[in-house]
């Protein structure tokens, strides 16, 4: 059997396989410290989990409509207005199965083949596989002064005849930075005057530290929404620590948010109905949780930025959103694979290699476990690289002793 040449070209989540990776050493009692996850810890919001459950025990559980259930539509409605300061339309909201199939249905919707989608490395690792899907050409651009902040020279460079789409997240995934919203400014201004498609994926836009908030590109827009080609993704998985409910939405012009219904209606049809219900009770309950996380998270990445520092040579840029921090890790090794394949085999830590990023070098580490994982990671990650620490370290039952640096 041999499969497509399109599934060939598409690598698994390595995020996804790093839990499966941690997971089956934990099975086996091995003391492992989970520093690659992508969701917060906390519980999902009480009145999501009350409308689920009292909608729930109706025992009617039926198909949605491919584009959601009006009131979770409504509810979204609602928030953008709130958050946003946009009155839109129903005909301008689809909820999907999660952001990430609201961003795979805005590419089918909007790619011809070969057309090339531009977006700033380092990047959320399912952008490039996700514009190959939907059978375009994925180009990353990273920022020429070795920053994580892109300028809009360094993205019209990469803009050309076959550029359809633009795909920026902020604050973004991997680095934890909020780009400036002089840059989001711009880049609404470039994509409105070249007539690009440009796709906020704004997922972490309320977890952001600093008493910063995140700039709104609406603000930026000139064309109203019926002409427009801006495209905002949002979602309940990070800032309702809802991910396991996967209910993401895109918000559109009418053409757009209708063709990705048709897709959506032969794909998945509408949303998973019970989490659609947990989804409305998250967006119209108490919005406390939201901030309590992001307190949370601002502390959690304090420690961790801290820590980081303290080991030398491993160079940091402190983030100011998401719960992400992407430190420079090159002064030890270069190969960010080879580099996480030696901490989770030697002292048990999961990273995420920056290469699968876009930015090799560096290493993807989570701040949204406990302080405790954070510090114990950290240390653990100090004694497999400084040659100061001490050479001994304990680990569960076990003493290591290091005998490679
Ligand atoms: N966009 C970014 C930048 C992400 O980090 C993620 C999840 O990790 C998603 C989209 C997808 O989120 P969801 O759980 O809503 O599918």
């Amino acid at each position: 059997m041999s499969v497509s040449q399109l599934a060939r070209s598409i690598k698994a989540s390595p995020t996804l396989r790093l839990n499966e990776t941690a997971a089956k050493l934990r099975e086996k009692g091995e003391p492992v410290i989970h520093l690659g996850g992508g969701e917060p810890k906390s519980k999902a919001p009480l009145d999501a989990v009350l409308n689920c459950g009292a909608q729930l025990n109706t025992g009617e559980v039926r198909y949605a409509p491919a584009d959601g259930l009006p009131a979770l539509k409504k509810a979204i409605l609602r928030y953008t207005e709130e958050n946003y300061g946009r009155m839109l339309a129903p005909q301008n909201v689809i909820a999907s199965s999660g952001a990430k199939q609201s961003i795979m249905t805005v590419l089918y919707a909007i790619l011809e083949p070969k057309d090339e989608v531009v977006y700033p490395a380092p990047y959320w690792v399912s952008y490039p596989e996700m514009v190959k899907l939907a059978g375009g050409v994925p180009v990353a651009v990273t920022p020429e002064d070795g920053s994580f902040v892109p300028t809009v020279p360094d993205i019209a460079d990469k803009v050309g005849s076959y550029t359809k789409v633009i795909v920026l997240n902020s604050p973004n995934n991997p680095s934890g930075i909020m780009y400036p919203a002089e840059f989001i400014a711009e880049m609404v201004e470039f994509c409105e005057k070249k007539n690009l498609w440009l796709v906020m994926d704004d997922l972490y836009n309320r977890l952001v530290f600093d008493g910063k908030k995140a700039p709104n590109p609406y603000d930026y827009a000139k064309q109203d929404i019926t002409q427009s080609k801006l495209v905002v993704v949002q979602g309940v998985s990070k800032m309702y620590a809802m991910t396991g409910f996967r209910i993401g939405w895109a918000l559109g012009n009418r053409e757009l948010v209708e063709a990705m219904t048709n897709i959506q209606s032969h794909q998945t049809s509408g949303p998973v109905t019970v989490s659609q219900w947990a989804a409305i009770g998250a967006l119209s309950g108490v919005q406390s949780g939201i901030e309590s996380l992001r307190l949370t998270l601002e502390n959690q990445r304090n420690v961790m930025v801290e820590r980081l520092a303290a080991i030398a040579g491993v160079h940091v840029t402190k983030p100011n959103g998401t719960f992400y921090c992407f430190p420079d890790m090159s002064a030890y090794m270069k190969d960010s694979q080879k580099l996480a394949e030696l901490l989770l085999e030697r002292v048990r830590v999961v990273t995420v290699p920056g290469k699968e990023f876009g930015m090799d070098g560096h290493l993807r580490l989570s701040y949204c476990g406990t302080i405790k994982e954070i510090m114990d990671g950290l240390e653990r990650i100090k004694w497999a690289l400084d040659p100061q620490a001490p050479n001994e370290l304990i680990l569960g039952e076990r003493k290591l002793v290091r005998d490679w640096a």
